[in-house]
């Protein structure tokens, strides 16, 4: 028995049409689950996805309109529907627009499309152009998605696009070398197969990769939210205490000091009481940001709960942890806090500890700065108080508390 089957490049092209346009609509569906942040990046997505078809349907359409229509209108639609995956992706990741050269490349398509398809046609030249275009705009997103994104899912958008300039690079040169292939552009040769799984699969494949990209940002933003205290920014007690476990293995690894500073808003009560809780909140705010001014980098700020704050730093002993403290102190002393039009100058009670050998877990660490916390609120408040295990020394002269 013999079977026969012929493949036909115009309905492929149509079938990759409607794929293209289908996942576009599923992609539109899914987005409006996402965070309203990728939006207008999914936006720039799903037009790829409604552009290129567009093109596709005119390219089949060569023996039935003008070449105007399906050679410089349809190329200009897949290249501008390439284009916009570029866009959506830069919006994804927060990068610079870069229209420029985007906008650069797509006239170029239109250009050489318009003068090898119209002015002098040559369709070698017209496609050995429009794949190195492709293959800029394709290689641009490739290139985005693997220095921006994260984790094992950026692969599938990423070798998508990857595979796609690779194509769209091979068919260049092949044609340059080989122009014998390629008589008509339906012609059944392996190149022109190639560029057409590339219409037909990349924007099924590429889709499904931005979606995965989408799920797993909102997931690690869920992840990030479920660490930080929704009202200062800082870490909120759950993130601070496993910070704190993992900084004090990483200090007894090394042999390192960690010391630990707590702080509380002195009469933070009067301050809701006579302005209200919502400036009450704001202080909270600009108390946050002012602490952050004065610490190292590696210092990590986190809210114990209401008005109290714990810093931990890491490589500081006893004695950089009592100056980091005072500075602390004396910028809220020194300086009223301002709270919406309010001018008031808050203070802090700081409790110091420093790491033990002793320590067995965070929270012994933690009760001895908070201790000492309360001896600074005894002896009078706006004051740093060491904890009595700390290695902290007056310097000579210096009496200590
Ligand atoms: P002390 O000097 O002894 O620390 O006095 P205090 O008034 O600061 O201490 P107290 O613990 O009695 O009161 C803390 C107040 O902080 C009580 C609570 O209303 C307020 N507070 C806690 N969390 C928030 C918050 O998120 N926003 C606002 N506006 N106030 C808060
Ligand atoms: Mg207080
Ligand atoms: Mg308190």
């Amino acid at each position: 028995m013999e079977t026969s089957w012929t493949f036909d490049i115009r309905s492929a092209l149509l079938v990759g049409a409607m794929l293209t346009l289908m996942i576009g609509l599923v992609l539109l569906v899914v987005g409006r689950a996402l965070s309203g942040a990728y939006r207008t990046s999914i936006h720039w997505w799903v037009g790829a996805t409604l552009l290129q078809p567009v093109g596709f349907v005119l390219l089949s359409l060569r023996d039935s309109l003008t070449p105007l229509l399906t050679i410089l209108v349809a190329n200009a639609f897949v290249t501008m529907g390439m284009a916009a995956y570029v866009v959506a992706l830069r919006h994804f990741f927060r990068l610079p627009s870069g229209r420029g050269p985007l906008l650069g490349m797509v006239a170029a398509a239109m250009l050489t499309s318009l003068y090898w398809g119209l002015v002098d046609p040559d369709l070698i030249k017209r496609l050995i152009a429009i794949s190195v275009v492709l293959a800029l705009v394709l290689g641009t997103s490739a290139a985005i998605i693997y220095r921006h994104g994260r984790g094992a899912v950026r692969h599938v958008a990423g070798v998508a696009f990857a595979g796609a300039t690779a194509i769209m690079a091979y068919r260049a040169i092949y044609l340059a070398f080989d122009p014998s292939q390629v008589s008509t552009v339906f012609q059944l040769t392996h190149v022109q197969l190639l560029t057409y799984a590339v219409g037909s699969v990349l924007p099924v494949i590429a889709t499904i990769g931005f979606l995965l990209l989408c799920t797993e940002r909102s997931q690690h933003e869920l992840e990030l939210a479920a660490r930080v205290d929704y009202l200062t920014g800082c870490y909120n007690r759950r993130a601070i205490e496993e910070l704190a476990t993992q900084s004090m293995a990483a200090a007894r690894r090394h042999g390192l000091p960690l010391s630990v500073l707590v702080l509380d808003i002195d009469h933070f009560k009067r301050i809701n009481d006579e302005l209200g809780h919502a400036i009450g909140d704001l202080a909270l705010v600009e108390s946050v940001a002012r602490i952050r001014r004065t610490l190292r980098t590696e210092d990590v700020l986190g809210r114990l709960g209401g008005e109290e704050f714990i810093v931990l730093m890491p490589n500081a002993d006893g004695s950089s942890a009592m100056n980091a403290g005072e500075r602390i102190r004396s910028s809220f002393a020194d300086q009223p806090l301002p709270m919406e039009g309010h001018l008031k100058t808050v203070t802090l009670s700081i409790g110091l500890a420093t790491l033990a050998p002793m320590d067995g877990e965070f929270s012994q660490l933690l009760q001895r700065a908070d201790r000492a916390m309360y001896a600074a609120k005894n002896a009078g408040r706006n004051l740093v108080m060491p904890d009595p295990m700390t290695g902290w020394e007056p310097a000579p002269g210096e009496k200590a508390v």
